[in-house]
């Protein structure tokens, strides 16, 4: 989906000047707020919140007094020796893995909740597919007082029990959901109901770049922290910027916060990867940007996998944190205007991965995060001598259930 050159040009350099979103919350074509009339005047009030209180320096001294103290910012910058050594390129990692509870959605979780503070709320909801969001909405509202009433597909709940556990360990009810198709989509619908029902007194901590105006921005703006502190690492240790940039992208909330401070420097190659599941048929992945058409999904205009009837497809990716049919706004456009390259990487090739950084570095990424290093592997392989930057979203014990099944299982290796 490329732009005349022209329209590109224009919106390329609109991109990199900072002026998306616009101020009807859209990056380009996409993005804004396509929602029923009932939520106008929520996602309005946000918007002012937003405004009035994110850029402002008291505010950000809360964040980031949470972020060092807390989430335990900023995370390191690695050096991947033996793995670049195999792959003949210079390889590092942004240890999102390191963040307080696993991966980089604690960053969005404790900004909105300082945020929600500040918009006199007295409760938080919030969705969660895998779990995972959920886990960190709990851990963030736990440690501002806020009670969390987290919304979970009651399939997704029994796929990820022990999540659930850690929920209502961090003192958060979760709440199953039975309608729909009784996993992310229906949450995200649910969450929004009940946030609908007391805009004032609820608040609704979403949990990727994604949705109606002002959520893809805020949420880039609070994960942008990744890739400012990566892009000043890179300078200090390595001395340059790197050649390449690297993350996956499920909604695409690491993948932005990582990217944002890369946007505007021209020698820097970005590359986001999507969850290729088992197969390039409409169903078998989530790679909505390599393989989907615009279409609105929660909100906002995007790009989604659907079918020829314009109804939006199951997916599948072995990473639950990927598997999802939409894609935030902002990277619809990066990809429209080529600053982004979309790819994807296949279950099989990420479950590699995942052995190879393992015994290669000591470090068991998540599923999610191993597309990353695929594309890191692939951009190598061209590209000898060169230097990549990944980011790591998150680490890799959540996804032990599935590694058991796959990797460990009997026969998955010789001399096992
Ligand atoms: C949730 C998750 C993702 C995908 O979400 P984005 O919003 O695309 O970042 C990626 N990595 C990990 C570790 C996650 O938990």
């Amino acid at each position: 989906m490329n732009a005349a050159p022209d329209e590109s040009r224009q919106l390329l350099a609109d991109l990199i000047a900072g002026r998306f979103p616009d101020a009807r919350g859209r990056f380009g074509p996409y993005g804004g707020r396509y929602v029923p009339e009932t939520l106008i005047p929520a996602l309005e009030g946000l918007a002012r919140g937003v405004e009035e209180h994110l850029h402002t320096p008291q505010f950000q001294q809360d964040f980031k007094q949470q972020l060092q103290s807390w989430v335990g910012r900023p995370t390191a910058l690695t050096f991947a020796a033996r793995l670049s050594q195999r792959w003949g390129a210079r390889v590092w990692l942004k240890r999102e893995d390191l963040a307080h509870t696993g991966a980089h959605k604690i960053n969005n979780a404790i900004g909105q909740g300082l945020l929600a503070q500040r918009l006199g709320a007295r409760r938080v909801v919030a969705e969660t597919g895998a779990g995972q969001h959920g886990v960190a909405s709990a851990a963030a509202c736990a440690r501002l007082g806020l009670p969390c009433v987290v919304y979970m597909g009651a399939v997704d709940m029994e796929r990820q029990a022990p999540n659930v556990g850690r929920m209502r360990l961090l003192g958060a009810q979760v709440v199953p959901v039975t309608s729909g198709d009784r996993t992310l989509r229906a949450a995200i619908d649910e969450a929004l109901r009940d946030w609908v029902a007391d805009p004032l007194g609820t608040y609704y901590m979403l949990g990727s770049a994604l949705g109606p105006h002002p959520y893809p921005y805020l949420v880039r703006e609070l994960q942008a922290v990744i890739g400012r502190e990566a892009r000043a690492q890179m300078l200090a240790a390595h001395g340059a910027l790197p050649d390449v940039l690297i993350a996956c992208v499920g909604g695409g909330s690491n993948a932005i916060g990582a990217f944002h401070a890369f946007v505007p420097d021209p020698s820097v190659e970005i590359i986001g990867v999507e969850a290729g599941g088992r197969g390039t048929a409409l169903g078998d992945n989530a790679a909505t940007i390599v393989g989907g058409r615009p279409g609105v999904l929660h909100g906002a205009y995007s790009l989604l996998l659907q079918d020829n009837d314009g109804q939006v497809q199951e997916t599948h990716s072995v990473s639950a944190g990927l598997d999802y049919p939409g894609v935030g706004p902002e990277h619809a456009l990066l990809a429209r205007v080529g600053r982004v390259r979309y790819e994807s990487a296949t279950d099989t090739e990420a479950l590699s991965a995942v052995r190879e950084l393992s015994e290669c570095e000591g470090i068991l990424p998540a599923l999610e995060s191993a597309h990353a290093l695929v594309g890191a592997q692939r951009w190598a392989r061209s590209h000898p001598g060169g230097t990549v930057l990944v980011c790591l979203s998150g680490r890799g014990d959540k996804d032990m259930p599935t590694l058991q099944e796959t990797l460990l299982a009997d026969g998955a290796r010789e001399g096992a």
